[in-house]
């Protein structure tokens, strides 16, 4: 069993987008600048946020955190969010998400500047992704992808299955599963809750991707031996021994699936922190384009 060390290959990443950010100021250019809206005080995503930010100040970026009042108008972030589009010294930027109840996220997402949407989550970019068009592409499944090229896992012909149809993480990757491209070219099944007997095809896939928030939801008698298993589950589970008062859990039910499994990500170190350098790709990427 090979585990696909995502904190190692996302801290390689992060040399590699530093060396460029240097070439760029070595040539007079403009540092890259990511900004980040946040509204309200979600514990969670304050974390999330926080860390994509310290993750800024590694590479060599500018970053700049817009936080904002949990009770502030639709109106208000749209003005705060067309200020951002007219800020020609910020390259990309991401609107955390969940938004509060009052606000529309759909109507967010939509009035975020395609050229400035490094969380690729505008449709513009979405689209674009599912004719395999060079675009900003969602940074998670974009993370998975990164993973399994840079460990050079066959993907062509295989028979992948992805659990979860979310727009961020499921229905992407499924996508990029089935592109015509390498990695890629897989046969590729989506299963949801309204899926009857999902074991029934994990029991046949040669990859599975699970991304639905459900801790240890996928059990060893679920899958045939020397499968790979992608593990994008992230839930906080109560715990007293843990400094912060919680742990966190993947929807894969590690310790028995790992011995039949030939590659495998751990929970936390895997997922997670490759969407935070992809994040970041995709903000250099925006510079560049710029
Ligand atoms: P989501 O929007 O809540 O979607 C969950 C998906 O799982 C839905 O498609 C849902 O089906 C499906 N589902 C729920 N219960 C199921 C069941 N019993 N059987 C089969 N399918 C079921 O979640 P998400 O945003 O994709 O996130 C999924 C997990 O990944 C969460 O733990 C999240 O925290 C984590 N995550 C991690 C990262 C990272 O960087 N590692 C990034 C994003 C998300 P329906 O569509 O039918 O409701």
């Amino acid at each position: 069993m090979v585990l696909l060390d995502g904190k190692f290959i996302s801290e390689k990443i992060k040399e590699e987008i530093k060396i460029e950010v240097q070439n760029i100021k070595n040539r007079g250019g403009r540092t890259p600048h990511l900004a980040a809206v946040l509204v309200g005080n979600d514990g969670a995503s304050l974390t999330y946020v926080g860390s994509k930010v310290r993750s800024c100040e590694k590479v060599g970026f500018e970053s700049t955190l817009i936080h904002l009042d949990e009770n502030i108008s639709e109106d208000n972030l749209i003005s705060e969010i067309n200020k951002l589009n007219d800020n020609d010294q910020i390259d990309g930027y991401i609107v955390q998400l969940p938004l509060p109840k009052h606000i529309n996220e759909e109507k967010i997402l939509m009035m975020v500047n395609p050229k400035k949407d490094v969380d690729g989550f505008h449709p513009f970019n979405f689209g674009k992704m599912a004719q395999n068009m060079d675009s900003f592409i969602p940074a998670t499944p974009q993370g998975i992808i990164e993973l399994i090229d840079r460990y050079d896992i066959d993907t062509e012909g295989k028979n992948t299955v992805v659990i979860g149809r979310s727009n961020i993480v499921g229905r992407p990757i499924s996508i990029l599963m089935s592109n015509k491209s390498k990695p890629g070219n897989s046969t590729v099944t989506l299963v949801h809750s309204r899926t009857p007997d999902i074991p029934s095809f994990t029991k046949k896939a040669d990859i599975i991707i699970v991304a639905l928030g459900i801790p240890n939801f996928l059990k060893s008698d679920m899958i045939k031996q020397g499968s790979v298993v992608i593990d994008v589950g992230i839930t906080r589970v109560a715990d007293k021994t843990k400094n912060k008062g919680y742990r966190i859990v993947g929807d894969v039910d590690f310790e028995s699936v790992k011995t039949k499994v030939s590659y495998i990500t751990p929970v936390p170190g895997g997922v997670g922190p490759m969407t935070i350098a992809m994040l970041l790709k995709n903000t250099l990427k925006a510079r560049i384009n710029n």
